[in-house]
Formats: C-alpha cells, structure tokens, sequence
C-alpha cells in the first residue's frame, strides 16, 4: 500500500539515467484542471513511474496510475463511483519538434531546463484517462427509462413530481 506522497518535481534525466523507480500518491483535490472537470475529488491517485533509457537511447518513463473517482451519471446526475485506471509510456522531449519523431507508442512529455512536474504529468493522464459518459444500473438510477421516454403530456400532467425533469431540477438545486 502506498502512503508516501508523490514528489512534484523531479530531475527526470537523472533518474531515467539511474534507472529510479518512483512511487506515491497525489491529492486529487490538488489537480484544478480535474476539478474543473469533473468536480471536486476527495483521496488520492495511486502512481507508479519507472524511468529508464531503453535500447533505442530514449529517455522513457513507463507508469502505472490508478483513482477512485465520484462521476456524475449522466441520466440522473447523481455521483457514482468510478475506478480509474491507466498504463503508459512517456518519451522526454526537450521541444515539439523532438515530439514529432517518437513514435506512436510513446507519448511525449516536454522538460525543460531538466525539471518535469509530476503532478501535471498526472493529471494529464488522469484527464485522458476519464470515461466519456458514466450511467448507473438501471436498477441503481434515480431516473428509470421509463421516466425518460414518458413525454406524453397526459402522464407528466398526472403525476409532475415522477418527470424526469422535475427530479434534474431537484438534484441540481440541492448541489
Ligand atoms: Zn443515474
């Protein structure tokens, strides 16, 4: 289990020359790009790097991450829990240029002045990694398909408080 925290700049070239292996967590709390995302997140994301030159000469960090995350159901905009969870494998650049070369296994992440900030390294993973919508079970949602579909008017003016929009309005109110 991890408890250290992820240190947020690191000299990457140093450590893919002494081949280092690193390992912790980070706040998600602290990523703002995230929050503005997908809201604010309490806990941690779980990340392990490996740095290391590989046969070809690059510098390359190979990195695993994983978060637990609350995402917004897109039926009825209650939060659900979501895991998270991403392998990749960067190329160091030193300019877009270089970027231009890797090839497509790698993604390329820029160092300038030999300091890369892990924390953004992080959160763009964590970003790429989002699924695009998130549903609840039917069993489990606050609005049944039924409910989505029942537009006649004759239903809606029976019983207002089941419309799907009426329990939106309701959720979006108390957040
Ligand atoms: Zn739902």
């Amino acid at each position: 289990m991890l408890t250290s925290r992820l240190p947020g700049r690191v000299e990457p070239y140093r450590l893919a020359a002494h081949d280092e292996h690193l390992e912790g967590l980070v706040a998600l709390a602290e990523l703002a790009r995230l929050t503005e995302a997908i809201g604010e997140q309490a806990g941690d994301a779980r990340v392990w790097l490996d740095f290391t030159i590989d046969a070809q000469g690059r510098r390359v960090i190979s990195g695993r991450l994983e978060a637990d995350l609350l995402l917004a159901c897109r039926r009825c905009l209650a939060p659900m829990p979501q895991r998270v969870e991403s392998d990749f494998l960067l190329g160091m650049v030193t300019s877009d240029a270089l970027a231009a070369e890797l090839p497509s296994t790698h993604e390329p992440v820029l160092v300038e002045d030999e300091q890369l900030n892990l924390l953004a390294v992080v959160e763009d993973e964590l970003i790429l990694s989002l699924p695009q919508v998130v549903y609840h079970d039917e069993a489990e949602c606050q609005v049944s398909p039924e409910q989505l579909n029942s537009t006649a008017p004759a239903e809606t003016s029976e019983a207002p408080a089941d419309s799907p929009f009426d329990v939106l309005r309701h959720l979006k109110g108390k957040s």
